[in-house]
């Protein structure tokens, strides 16, 4: 098969990140890193600022961070930190500030370990998101940080450029969620690989840029459609992967379900598909507010109750037709693994779905395991 995306990123997607990166940084655009989905990306941008992302999906910086860290804490925030501490992240060096939510309390704890090395900035985040007083909490919190981000780098953010930076952030959305069609068809005409590198472009790319490179994307997926050539085939199960951010080393399970003859046809973690569905209320006049409201709506299962989450599936899944949802549960992630098992009474009974929950970490010790899981899933169906 001919290669998607055709460029000198094509063997490590995280170069075309960083490149980007040091280039905006190296033009004076401060940088500035972020943990979390809730942290609102239109602010930083609004001063002009790279907004990086520091969760990290490797297994190798475990060992250190477990010399502080417990052994049971989930792999994300052990990996994180783990780069912090042997001072091997790249994203986090570049880093000039740091932005934190509480969301679970190990990110919130890990956050205490490592407020004194850049200066950093916690967000309170409501989680009782139905909630009267939610939003107005909220929108003091965005207030706060753009507060922070301009005391911290003597800029100022005016309401013309963060009002431009959501109207950007809801074109590229737009322009991500119709691209996801292809993934959508039956066969996809793409892998869940690709998909990513074509986040990786999303991530670096301005609304224009990402326009053309999708339009030179779509000429060579039509040209696999012409040509009868897709991922699987019309008789491999197709799989939506619900649950906990995926990426690194955690990407086994996806390894695992293609290994098992499955198609990924949609991913509604953060680290997938999530980010792109919420769009950002604009021309109001309190573009604060717009950003916060939209921001409170993220289906994080660190919100209870969490509705939207299952809203959110309903419609991937009337979307994405998937004959089967397998929940991916980071070991030591509370949240996600107590919500997994309202999430597969939902998919089972509304929508008469096989479930599975894959509960793993970034070793490759379980991988077997998984895969007979996966195997007896696809049989079931
Ligand atoms: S899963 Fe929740 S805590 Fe983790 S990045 Fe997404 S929104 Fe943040
Ligand atoms: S996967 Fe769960 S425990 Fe880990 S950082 Fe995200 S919300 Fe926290």
């Amino acid at each position: 098969m001919k290669l998607l995306i055709n460029d000198k990123y094509t063997n490590n997607p995280n170069d075309r990140v960083l490149d980007s990166i040091i280039s905006k940084r190296d033009i004076g655009a401060p940088v500035i890193g972020m943990y979390c989905g809730y942290a609102p990306v239109e602010l930083v941008r609004a001063m002009g600022a790279v907004p990086v992302c520091l969760c990290a999906f490797s297994r190798k910086t475990i060992p250190p961070a477990e010399a502080v860290l417990p052994s049971n804490l989930c792999p994300l925030i052990k990996s994180s930190y783990g780069y912090i501490k042997t001072d091997t992240c790249p994203f986090y060096a570049l880093s000039q500030a740091i932005i934190g939510e509480t969301t679970c309390d190990g990110k919130k704890k890990m956050f205490e370990l490592i407020n004194h090395i850049k200066p950093t900035h916690i967000m309170d985040l409501p989680q009782l998101p139905d909630e009267r007083e939610a939003l107005a909490t909220w929108i003091t919190m965005v207030h706060k940080l753009k507060d922070w981000i301009e005391k911290t780098f003597s800029a100022r953010i005016t309401e013309e450029h963060l009002e431009s930076e959501i109207k950007e952030s809801n074109q590229k959305k737009r322009l991500m969620n119709d691209f996801f069609k292809y993934i959508a068809h039956s066969p996809p005409l793409m892998s869940w690989e690709e998909l990513y590198d074509v986040f990786g472009i999303e991530l670096v790319s301005d609304s224009h840029e990402l326009r053309q490179q999708l339009n030179a994307i779509t000429i060579r997926l039509d040209e696999r459609l012409n040509d009868g050539v897709f991922i699987g085939s019309i008789q491999s199960p197709r799989v939506l992967v619900s649950g906990c951010p995926v990426g690194g080393d955690a990407a086994k399970v996806f390894k695992v379900i293609e290994e098992a003859g499955g198609v990924i046809v949609a991913m509604e973690a953060c680290s997938g598909m999530k980010g792109y569905t919420i769009e950002i209320k604009v021309d109001t006049g309190d573009p604060i507010a717009a950003l916060a409201e939209a921001y409170l709506q993220i289906p994080c299962s660190c919100m209870t109750p969490n509705q939207r989450r299952f809203d959110m599936l309903d419609e991937m899944i009337d979307r994405f037709k998937p004959h089967a949802v397998i929940d991916v549960i980071l070991q030591g992630c509370h949240s996600y693994n107590i919500e997994s098992h309202r999430i597969e009474r939902h998919v089972r009974d509304k929508h008469q779905l096989p479930f599975l929950k894959v509960e793993t970490d970034f070793t490759e010790s379980d991988r077997a395991m998984i895969k007979t899981r996966v195997q007896a899933l696809f049989e079931s169906i």
